[in-house]
């Protein structure tokens, strides 16, 4: 009999145990008596239902979408768990674990949100960072304009898209560092994978960055004339979408939320101002139309309001702009374009003017948010993952982990750095071919990269596995930030455009000319140096799920909430945690632990490495535990270790 009173019949093999009610919506999928998969819907239904939207998975926190305010966040909840008077799953409790690890431990440690597009990151991110400026912050300066980032960071990387009205268009990674007492002493936001596109070419439905409508509906009447601003249907980079409102948005009240906020973090008029301009700049430039001129349709730009406004707001001669894209130069020559050349050149430059932009704020940003940075002990760093969910409905995106399996990490290493075949190489080499194209370059990495363990590929994308867990990237969007498509005479132009135009475009031209490294190169880089640096801390998981595709409260559509579960192997997590290795051992109590049985010196190995060490000396048989990002398991008992720590005591 269902619960709602129907009587079905079944055979007896397609019925699936289930929990007593006893387990009703516990805390812990681990707690089940029965792990089906009905079984974990049903209890995770059940917690929403009544609107507890966190459960955990064993290590791994759950965080469901409610869609709407549920009544626990705010300084009477961050008092709660920083005094343990509530320990039920919550992100405030995954944040405090954290910082407790951290001034227990003195290590750095990392929170690490996944999930797909509109399940919740952003915002699970968000009250994290703001339980962690609470909980370490005497200083009430450095807690307001970290709170205030957000809001800057929204208005320019976040845009209305056909599965989220705010959804952030790049990657992020916050590092909040503490002194020694466990105050904040400085932060710093890293971001990565700003999607540029969306600058100049928008899918219907959807808007680009929230700050283009916010500063056209609600910029003061002089700003208005100081920078011919019109509306925001007036600009063809907004009205091709056909959408330039959010229900429920003010977009106006949220340009003097974000003056504000760039009046807190200390950001000077003068600065703002540029800011203001290069924004109408990129709206302007997006109007630029061209005049064919000739019968092979050569075309020429035409000296409008649009083309000479762009030119004033970017600090440049109009004669110069019109040079720049009309014309390409070759050997001294100025070779004329077409229409499509034009335009296309017209957008590369609108886009590098906002990517600029961009780049610039972040640097603001951080400049205000440098402390005390000598007195700087430890990090928690959290990163908000982006950038890998165009590829299918329900492909993961971001980080994956997955059960680890022993590999020296220098396969892993391999695959970026080997020269002359190493991931980084190639990226180097096809961004400077003409010819390659998305599909060479997948091809290109698969011929090269195939042979080692830590690789897959499949379709425009491909995953490498980083010691703890499995990373996907998206080789499409790789080679797209790789591209200069910026040519020459553009990059000239800018450098003798105004602040901090003039900047981004000597630092291209540096780069370039004195590391030969391309931009998506460096990006590659660094994504890697990052990804390194997080295995070195103690990870936190936060897995975040849509339960529901319509954006709706109270609505959980159990084949979707399954979906997701799968993507992030929720399921093994729990049976891991759960039966078959009860004796378990956090990395770094297994590493103080067993340490002094090893003869390597451990002084430069974070615990996990040192765990995974320990074991292959002493050769313990890999069927008897399994080593989980945080944890380490174990099958029966480890006499033989106790026995020689005893001996080596
Ligand atoms: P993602 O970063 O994964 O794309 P967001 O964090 O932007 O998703 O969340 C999408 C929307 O879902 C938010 O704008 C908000 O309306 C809603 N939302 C997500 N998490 C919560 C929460 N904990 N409480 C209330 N609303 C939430
Ligand atoms: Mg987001």
């Amino acid at each position: 009999m269902l619960s709602h009173g129907n009587v079905i019949t079944v055979s007896r093999g397609e019925l699936l145990p289930a929990n007593t009610e006893v387990l009703d919506g516990v805390d812990d999928l681990v707690e089940l008596s029965y792990l089906n998969a009905p079984s974990v819907l049903h209890n995770l239904q059940y917690r929403y239902n009544h609107d507890i939207i966190y459960s955990k998975a064993g290590p791994v926190l759950l965080a469901f979408n409610p869609f709407k305010d549920v009544n626990i966040y705010g300084n009477d909840f961050f008092t709660a768990y920083k005094d343990k008077i509530l320990d039920n799953p919550q992100v405030y409790a995954v944040a405090d674990g954290a910082y407790n690890d951290m001034m227990k431990d003195g290590e750095n440690q990392s929170i690490i949100i996944s999930g797909e597009s509109g399940s919740g990151k952003t915002k699970t991110a968000k009250f994290a960072m703001q339980y962690l400026a609470s909980v370490g912050s005497q200083n009430c300066e450095m807690k307001s304009k970290l709170i205030q980032t957000s809001c800057i960071l929204e208005a320019f990387g976040n845009a209305k898209t056909s599965r989220n009205c705010n959804s952030s268009r790049f990657g992020k990674l916050i590092d909040i560092h503490y002194n020694a007492e466990g105050t904040i002493s400085s932060a710093c936001i890293q971001t990565y994978l700003l999607e540029k596109s969306r600058v100049s070419q928008l899918c219907r439905g959807e808007r680009s960055y929230h700050v283009f409508y916010q500063i056209c509906a609600g910029a003061p009447p002089a700003l208005k004339d100081m920078l011919n601003l019109k509306m925001s249907s007036e600009y063809k980079f907004l009205k091709q979408s056909g959408c330039l409102k959010i229900n429920g948005v003010e977009d106006a009240h949220n340009f003097k939320v974000l003056v504000d906020a760039f009046d807190t973090l200390g950001i000077s008029h003068q600065d703002q101002e540029n800011v203001f301009h290069l924004l109408a700049a990129v709206l302007w430039l997006g109007n630029i139309s061209f005049a064919v001129i000739d019968q092979e349709e050569h075309v020429e730009l035409v000296a409008d309001e649009a083309s000479r406004t762009a030119a004033r707001l970017m600090g440049c001669k109009i004669d110069d702009l019109k040079v720049v894209l009309s014309t390409n130069r070759i050997h001294n020559t100025a070779e004329p374009l077409k229409m499509q050349q034009a335009t296309d050149k017209r957008d590369a430059l609108a886009t590098f003017v906002y990517e600029s932009l961009f780049n610039w704020l972040m640097e603001e940003v951080n400049t205000s948010l440098k402390g005390d940075e000598q007195h700087t002990r430890h990090t928690i760093s959290i990163l908000d993952t982006y950038g890998f969910e165009s590829l299918q409905e329900y492909e993961l995106e971001g980080i994956h982990w997955k059960k680890v399996e022993f590999e020296d990490n220098q396969e892993c290493l391999d695959i970026f750095e080997k020269k002359p075949m190493g991931l980084i190489s190639i990226l180097n080499e096809d961004s400077n071919s003409s010819k390659a194209t998305n599909e060479t370059f997948t091809e290109n990495i698969k011929r090269h990269l195939s042979y080692n363990i830590c690789f897959s590929c499949e379709k425009g994308a491909f995953r490498v596995r980083h010691y703890a867990q499995e990373v996907q990237y998206d080789a499409s969007e790789m080679l797209e930030q790789n591209s200069d498509k910026l040519q020459f005479d553009t990059i000239q132009l800018l450098s003798s455009c105004k602040k901090p135009l003039n900047h981004s475009a000597s630092g291209l031209m540096n780069q370039v000319q004195t590391t030969g490294q391309s931009v998506g190169a460096k990006f590659m880089d660094h994504l890697f140096k990052l990804i390194q640096e997080m295995e070195n801390s103690k990870q936190h998981f936060i897995r975040c799920v849509k339960p529901n595709t319509k954006k709706l409260p109270g609505i959980y559509e159990n084949d979707i909430v399954w979906e997701q579960l799968k993507c992030s192997q929720v399921m093994e997590i729990v049976q891991i945690t759960k039966s078959r290795y009860p004796l378990r051992f956090t990395h770094q109590e297994f590493a103080s632990r067993f340490g002094c049985i090893l003869s390597k010196n451990i002084s430069c190995m974070d615990p996990l490495s040192t765990s995974v060490a320990i074991l292959q000396q002493h050769q313990i048989p890999p069927q008897i535990y399994q080593v989980g990002f945080t944890k380490l398991f174990f099958r029966g008992q480890v006499d033989v270790l106790e026995n020689l720590r005893q001996e080596v005591l």
